[in-house]
């Protein structure tokens, strides 16, 4: 019989590694990962026949749990109608007035592929818009892996323990300024230092690559203000907090809003896709009405749009989100109060439907603060996890995801897991 331990023996031989993004090779956590077969609601069903309850969600995307059958039924309906084109089409219309309607801040968007090429296409933008070279992101925070982003990126390459990467020139790597998340100071030094030559600011509004960390009261108000004064254009990274928190993004939370922003993740629905947009004077810098070229053969693809399309319509409906917030503000009190009995050192940061156990005493507050917690706690936590039938992110540095699916019965589930 197949099984997850067969699947991955043999995928090694044809894949690096087994897999096709290297966190999910659990190396840090030292198992092997389980092999999906398929997924249903919160659940999802490993090659051996275990059923899990899923708090990765395909890293963000399945806010409304797997297999939503208002999704699945538009990705059957498009398919019908063929997979691409190359040509546009009304859906791209449709999905394009969601998310102008939904964030202040945009006035057009062009739909890529994934949050990689959504943030590259940005960041070359923001050059071409300003006529600068440099950029500034923070430490822990991860765009996808271009070339420019791939500096102190959080996530895979913090799990990993790897500092950037080769394959990044230098010369290009010296272009990008990593400063402290949540630290205004170090930002406007960096202006300060490269102020002439600085295109863009990059930041995720609530940091979900090193674990969650929140934006500190007025990080981000902070940073709208020394951008604005210095001709420096400001992009929210919103891959994971779009549609996430609210019908929106963080910026409309927040109150702020960025002169450009990324989305991915939810807007496909769980099929590949990525979005930039923003103020229409930098937009229209874009092919075809301005010089900043940007393409993609799949690009505003017919399934994706159908996908996301079905899943924001699905979001709109009223108290979704008030009930994501209710339901992981309980789960995360029922975990806080068995860690406190039992008198492990922990910290859990929570926005809405989105959180990290952080296995330190110290508050987390920057990717400094995220390292510090136990490695050999949370490897112990996760093989714990999965035993009891719970699947969580092989990493300390990623968030959990709580869905739409995922019932009251699920969250006491889970915190028997953890008893
Ligand atoms: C996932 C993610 C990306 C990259 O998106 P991909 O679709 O994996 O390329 C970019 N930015 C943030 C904040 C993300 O979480």
């Amino acid at each position: 019989m197949e099984t997850s331990k067969s699947l991955f023996k043999e995928a090694q031989r044809y894949i690096p590694g087994g897999v096709n993004s290297p966190v999910r090779a659990c190396r840090s956590v030292g198992v092997d990962p389980p092999f999906i077969d398929r997924a249903s609601g919160s659940k999802v069903y490993d090659a051996d026949g275990r059923e899990y309850i899923d708090y990765i969600g395909s890293w963000g995307p399945m806010i409304l749990g797997h297999a939503f059958p208002p999704v699945v039924g538009a990705i059957r309906q498009a398919a019908e109608r063929g997979t691409s084109y190359g040509a546009p089409t009304r859906m791209e219309i449709e999905m394009a007035k969601r998310i102008v309607d939904a964030f202040p801040s945009i006035d057009r968007v062009r739909m890529v592929s994934s949050g990689t090429e959504a943030v590259m296409s940005a960041i070359r933008l923001a050059r071409g818009y300003t006529k600068k070279n440099r950029i500034i992101k923070f430490e822990g925070c991860y765009h996808g892996h271009a070339d420019s982003l791939l500096v102190k990126a959080g996530s895979g390459v913090a799990t990993l323990g790897i500092p950037g990467s080769p394959g990044v020139p230098e010369a290009l790597a010296e272009l990008t300024t990593t400063v402290p998340y949540n630290d205004l100071e170090a930002v406007r030094s960096a202006i300060d230092r490269y102020g002439e030559d600085v295109a863009c600011v990059i930041v995720e509004p609530v940091a979900g690559n090193m674990g969650v960390v929140p934006p500190a009261p007025g990080f981000l108000e902070g940073l709208r203000e020394i951008t604005s004064e210095r001709g420096v254009l400001l992009i929210f990274d919103e891959v994971i907090t779009g549609f996430r928190l609210t019908y929106g993004g963080f910026q409309d939370i927040a109150g702020i809003r960025p002169d450009l922003t990324c989305l991915g993740k939810i807007i496909g629905g769980g099929l590949p896709v990525g979005a930039f947009g923003g103020r229409e004077d930098i937009m229209e810098q874009l092919a075809p009405l301005g010089p900043v070229y940007q393409a993609g053969t799949l690009s505003g693809n017919p399934l994706a749009m159908a996908a996301g399309i079905a899943t924001l319509d699905s979001l709109r409906e009223p108290g979704v989100y008030d009930e994501l917030e209710e339901k992981t503000a309980h789960l995360c009190t029922g975990i806080e109060s068995i860690l406190s009995n039992r008198k492990v050192s922990h910290r859990i940061n929570r926005v809405g439907s989105m959180f990290t156990l952080f296995f330190t005493g110290e508050d987390v507050t920057d990717f400094a603060s995220a390292a510090q917690s136990d490695q050999e706690a949370f490897s112990d936590h996760f093989s714990k996890m999965l035993a009891g039938g719970i699947m969580v992110a092989p990493s300390p540095f990623e968030a959990s995801f709580v869905s739409r699916a995922h019932t009251d019965e699920d969250i006491g589930t889970t915190l028997k897991a953890f008893a």
